[in-house]
């Protein structure tokens, strides 16, 4: 399989190199050139397998070459071990239509392990035969960077820089990332919001003189490769709903736009997905973009899903690269014209196109409250927040009857425990993994929000290219 970037003008690469670059040179985003298709047989097929087996088979027609089936699968069974549900992700009733597809049992309890677990790996291994020491930048709103930094610790060719917003990340969420002491972990809090530290992530990508002097990568949601492995619990899931017979909808909590993107490429694929909910928080650009075409950027308010406190979302324009059909020079002119102006008119007739397959809805504090409860009384389930803002967009969707509807429950409620206990009055026990969290010690430098001061920390720590032998 080869990759194209959105923007047109970046080498092709293979899903090996796609993956190492993570963002294209061009500054667009990485996409499989045609999106491979399975047969009814073929998802039927998927029935009654485990979840790694699973995965070797939906991720084998995009990494192509690059690894081989049986190994594949075996870093599919090293990464999914680390899980603590037997079916990894499994699906949990709620009444005669809801279902919650919890994808927090990996290490740091959100479903950012799911992708990233699986991403340390493949880095591991393409870097096992080369002379390259891969530092990876990035930006987090709370679950990437704990995710990112656990798929991580220790491996010897890689370093990560990981940029959080100081004080608007959840104090659970802080813990998991600057309580890993590895000599290759640096947590970096900015003072701003998680957009200021992904704009200045882009601008250390988009800095020739200095991306050039480290082999710079990404391990947010623009990393192909995490998007890849998300498409997996669709299919898992729809399948032990009736499909390739049964169409199935999904209600997904969304910021950045890669889950639910993910949702989008197992329908290209053949899933039949009857909708795609994309439910935002008051943070609702996706909504009104969907809802009414205005992408336009407003300002960022904290809420109690801070993971999707988000207004640009970076994956979005892997979507509206399919709407523009799949051209790279118009979709990079309506870039030039969005990243200068900060808004973007979606014409009808690609919004008309999105909405054959997505919803939306935009959630505030008293519906996703009232979600949790929801959850609570009828079906006895602590939710987190995140979650909740899904359910609740599940729960409001015009659907017909027949067709179930999966939210996806993408933190565990642990992870959120003053939240869940305003609306409920509970608190999810902490799952034993985090034990301890509160009294290990932290190591992490706190720098203004601008570009200077954090290239300067990053060239001091990093280690420069390697020569190559
Ligand atoms: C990252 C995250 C989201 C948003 O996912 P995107 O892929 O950015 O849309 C939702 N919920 C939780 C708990 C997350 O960590």
């Amino acid at each position: 399989m080869r990759y194209i970037s959105t923007r047109g003008s970046a080498p092709t690469l293979d899903f090996e190199g796609a993956t190492l670059a993570g963002l294209a040179a061009d500054g667009g985003l990485y996409v499989p050139e045609a999106w491979p298709t399975l047969s009814r047989g073929e998802i039927g097929a998927l029935a009654g397998l485990s979840y790694a087996e699973t995965a070797a088979r939906i991720m084998a027609p995009f990494v192509g070459d690059a690894i081989g089936r049986e190994e594949l699968r075996a870093l599919c069974e090293q990464a999914y071990g680390r899980f603590s549900h037997a079916a990894v992700t499994p699906l949990v009733q709620l009444d005669h239509r809801h279902w919650l597809l919890e994808l927090f049992h990996g290490p740091t309890l959100a479903f950012k392990d799911v992708a990233l677990q699986l991403l340390g790996l493949f880095f591991e291994r393409f870097l096992a035969d080369r002379h390259t020491h891969l530092t990876i930048v990035g930006a987090t709103s709370g679950d990437t960077g704990s995710a990112a930094i656990d798929a991580v610790a220790g491996r010897e060719k890689i370093d990560i820089f990981m940029l959080h917003p100081a004080g608007r990340v959840s104090e659970v969420q802080r813990r998991q990332m600057t309580s890993v002491l590895a000599p290759n972990i640096h947590n970096i809090a900015i003072d701003g919001s998680f957009d200021d530290a992904q704009a200045l992530v882009k601008r250390m990508f988009a800095h020739q003189s200095f991306a050039g002097r480290f082999s710079l990568s990404a391990v947010n949601s623009i990393n192909w490769a995490r998007l890849m492995a998300q498409v997996v619990y669709y299919f898992y899931a729809a399948v032990r709903l009736g499909a390739p017979s049964q169409e199935i909808a999904f209600s997904v909590p969304t910021g950045n736009f890669g889950d639910v993107f993910a949702g989008y490429v197992a329908a290209k694929m053949g899933l039949p997905v009857k909708r795609l909910i994309v439910a935002t928080n008051v943070n609702d650009i996706l909504h009104r973009a969907l809802s009414a075409g205005d992408y336009s950027v407003g300002t960022v308010t904290p809420t109690a899903a801070p993971s999707m406190d988000i207004q640009v979302s970076s994956n979005f324009e892997r979507l509206l690269f399919d709407l523009h059909g799949r051209d790279g020079a118009a979709l990079s002119q309506t870039m030039r014209g969005f990243e200068a102006s900060r808004t973007l008119a979606i014409p009808a007739a690609m919004r008309g196109e999105a909405a054959t397959l997505f919803a939306s809805a935009r959630i505030d504090a008293d519906a996703m409250s009232q979600a949790m409860r929801w959850a609570h009384e009828r079906a006895a389930q602590l939710i987190d927040p995140h979650s909740a803002i899904g359910l609740a967009a599940a729960r409001a969707a015009d659907l017909p009857a027949e067709v179930p509807v999966v939210t996806l429950a993408t933190a565990h409620p642990a992870k959120f425990g003053d939240a869940v206990e305003r609306a409920t009055g509970l608190r999810a026990p902490m799952p034993s993994r985090l034990a301890g969290l509160f009294d290990r010690s932290e190591r992490y430098a706190t720098l203004p929000a601008e570009l200077e001061a954090i290239e300067a920390y990053v060239a001091e720590r990093a280690k420069p290219n390697a020569v190559p032998a």
